[in-house]
């Protein structure tokens, strides 16, 4: 009942979150608050989220048709745009067919609700995004969650299991840890148990596989036809923009703009947001330069936080988290870094489990060298 002493007792615990106000373009170098700083702390991790094509194709579909969609989907907001868009996503990451969801949120409760109900099953790895977590409670299947990564352990619960219906869901690249799923072992186990194998590749799409077509891209074998797997992307992250969509079957998108209530039951994304979406997909695939620049970004970072005394945790990805351990001290060092101009917030419980508070550092393709050298030699300073 009583809001201001439990703010209160997050304060205590170091737990009490604040927004901060950003001012600028998101990019690497912002301005939260009046001031400017080098930032290793969004999700664009191309570097695309204030390209100017993209801005420039977001406008032009603006002044021809206007921003708010005004509509669900199943009543007239269904737009040319947004048809069109899903026509170029499927053909993108190699599935017949591809759905829209105005946030990777709402699909994930979209999606797992439409699929498993009080007789299904979900079976989850234990750090999956908290939107699945979400989706789970709302389906009222029962959760099952296993022990992170680990598959000896999925399986002994999928042969357990009496579900009519299972799915299996997993993000690709964590999100807070940055490491990655066994997505071709996950297919088997999948298809040995009779199961869905639900994929949220949030973080994945646009920086893995060729030409950054995702993670089924990373596994020629998963290219060929699976109908029992089911691809999820967000479109907020290294493409730049905002939603997600869901790829599959054509049964299967079918399916879900019946039965996924957030699907059905808000208003369609603004068509503008299609159109920078179409912009961006071509310059995903059009610049192999923004993968190259994180791999070389990825490299220089792993070299210098060797003379840290904190540890990145093993990651392939442009999630790259530095394990400090307590709440506070992660703090502290948030903000002595904040104090030489970068900003790179702590992530504490409840994001993470206890004890492993961390510095999340996000790279982008639009980092050069020098800033990442700037973040290392500020660590050292502070170490
Ligand atoms: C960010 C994220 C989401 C949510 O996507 P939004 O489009 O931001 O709502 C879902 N799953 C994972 C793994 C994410 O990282």
């Amino acid at each position: 009942m009583d809001l201001e002493a439990r703010l209160a007792e997050l304060d205590g615990q170091g737990l009490r979150r604040r927004r901060r106000v950003l001012e600028s373009a998101q990019g690497t170098r912002v301005t939260v608050d009046g001031k400017t700083y080098l930032s290793f702390a969004s999700n664009d991790y191309l570097g695309l989220a204030s390209h100017p094509a993209i801005a420039a194709a977001a406008c032009e579909a603006a002044t021809r048709y206007g921003v708010g969609a005004s509509a669900s989907h199943l009543l007239t907001g269904h737009h040319a745009l947004h048809q069109r868009l899903e026509g170029e996503l499927a053909a993108f990451v190699g599935r017949p067919a591809a759905l829209l969801f105005a946030t990777g949120y709402m699909a994930n409760l979209g999606v797992v609700t439409a699929l498993v109900g009080r007789d299904g099953a979900l079976f989850a790895d234990r750090l999956n995004h908290a939107s699945l977590v979400d989706a789970a409670l709302l389906s009222r299947a029962e959760h099952v969650r296993y022990r992170h990564l680990d598959l000896g352990h999925l399986e002994e619960l999928l042969r357990a299991s009496r579900a009519k219906n299972k799915l299996i869901a997993s993000d690709t690249v964590f999100s807070m840890d940055g490491d990655l799923a066994p997505v071709a072992k996950l297919l088997a186990l999948a298809e040995k148990y009779n199961a869905w194998l639900y994929l949220d590749d949030a973080h994945g799409f646009g920086v893995l596989g060729e030409g950054g077509r995702g993670v089924l891209h990373s596994y020629p074998a998963l290219l060929t036809p699976h109908p029992a797997l089911i691809y999820l992307a967000t479109l907020g992250k290294a493409a730049g923009v905002s939603g997600a969509f869901v790829a599959g079957s054509e049964t299967l998108v079918e399916w879900l703009v019946n039965k996924a209530r957030t699907y059905i039951y808000t208003t369609a994304a603004p068509p503008m947001l299609a159109a920078a979406v179409s912009a961006s997909l071509k310059l995903i695939a059009g610049e192999p330069w923004r993968r190259q620049q994180l791999q070389r970004l990825m490299a220089q970072l792993k070299a210098g936080v060797a003379r840290l005394p904190w540890p990145l945790l093993p990651s392939d990805s442009p999630i790259q988290p530095l394990l400090i351990g307590g709440n506070h001290e992660a703090l502290r060092l948030a903000d002595g870094l904040l104090e030489r101009g970068i900003l790179l917030p702590a992530i504490r419980p409840p994001t993470v489990p206890e004890g492993t508070a961390r510095l999340r550092i996000s790279l982008s393709a639009a980092h050069t060298e020098a800033e990442l050298a700037q973040l290392l030699t500020a660590l050292k300073e502070l170490a």
